[in-house]
């Protein structure tokens, strides 16, 4: 999966620290990152390559003993040999890790950007000198990155998967399975029954829980859970959400892996008869 990159290790500990000429800087502009193709592997600016004077950088994480930071202004003219991309891009990037700091980042800064003022009483945050946080020195208010929880749901009923097409998607043509965000106060128990009696109106039971993926594109900690249909097996759709919602007997799964998604190494997973 994409945040899986080893023998390398991610560390997103965070301490003050100073760039040095070789770190990578991670530079995002709206929506888009700057990056450099080389012989079909990306790869970012070097702190060398920017002229940093009163920018403001900071430090992001590591990976192994290679050290991301960020430009936190953003550089909208870009830089000579880098291009613009969609994050979308670090879906099938590669090397694997460079994809991963790079959606990764991408999670951090549209957290700062949108911690620059207090929510509380709209004075200026300062960031925290120990410690990834920003806090208001007039009310006090402390802000920590958020994680949206949310869970992918396998529904099984024997030797049968229920595989889903999400609603109002042009270009989406693959398969899925029922997934959606936790909400306040809710178990994630309590979120695969509630959304999978939304999406398609089954009873589920035998939660079994698989894995978690943190999913940056959608600041997101995904976490991914077995079970089976309860009773009735007759779908009953929700056009809102869903276009499709179709039973699919293992021998007959239309999809594989394509290690990046949680999704896809779960439908995997069911398709070989290793869940
Ligand atoms: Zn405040």
């Amino acid at each position: 999966m994409i945040q899986d990159i080893g023998p390398r290790e991610y560390d997103n500990h965070y301490t003050e620290q100073s760039p040095r000429a070789e770190d990578w800087l991670l530079i995002y502009w709206g929506e888009e990152v700057l990056l450099k193709y080389q012989d079909g592997s990306i790869c970012y600016p070097r702190v060398r390559e920017v002229e940093l004077a009163d920018r403001e950088v900071t430090y992001l994480f590591s990976i192994s003993e290679e050290r991301f930071f960020l430009l936190k202004s953003g550089l909208e003219e870009g830089l000579p040999g880098c291009v613009w991309e969609k994050p979308a891009v670090f879906r099938d990037a590669r090397p694997r890790y460079l994809g991963f700091a790079g959606i990764t980042g991408q999670q951090l800064n549209a957290w700062y950007r949108s911690n620059r003022f207090c929510g509380g009483c709209g004075a200026p945050m300062v960031p925290d000198h120990t410690e990834r946080m920003v806090r208001c020195e007039r009310c006090g208010n402390l802000v920590y990155p958020k994680i949206c929880p949310g869970v992918i749901v396998a529904v099984t009923d024997g030797n049968r998967l229920l595989l889903t097409k999400y609603a109002n998607r042009p270009g989406n043509v693959n398969y899925a399975l029922v997934a959606g965000f936790t909400e306040i106060g809710e178990t994630l128990e309590g979120t695969v029954r509630r959304e999978v009696m939304e999406e398609v109106g089954l009873k589920v039971k035998n939660l079994r829980y698989y894995k978690s993926q943190p999913w940056s594109f959608s600041s997101t900690l995904l976490c991914g859970f077995y079970c089976e249909v309860d009773g009735s097996t007759e779908v009953r759709l929700d056009t809102e959400e869903l276009a499709v919602a179709e039973w699919f007997e293992r021998e007959d799964i239309p999809l594989d892996n394509d290690g990046v998604s949680l999704t896809r190494e779960m439908i995997h997973m069911f398709k070989t008869g290793q869940m």
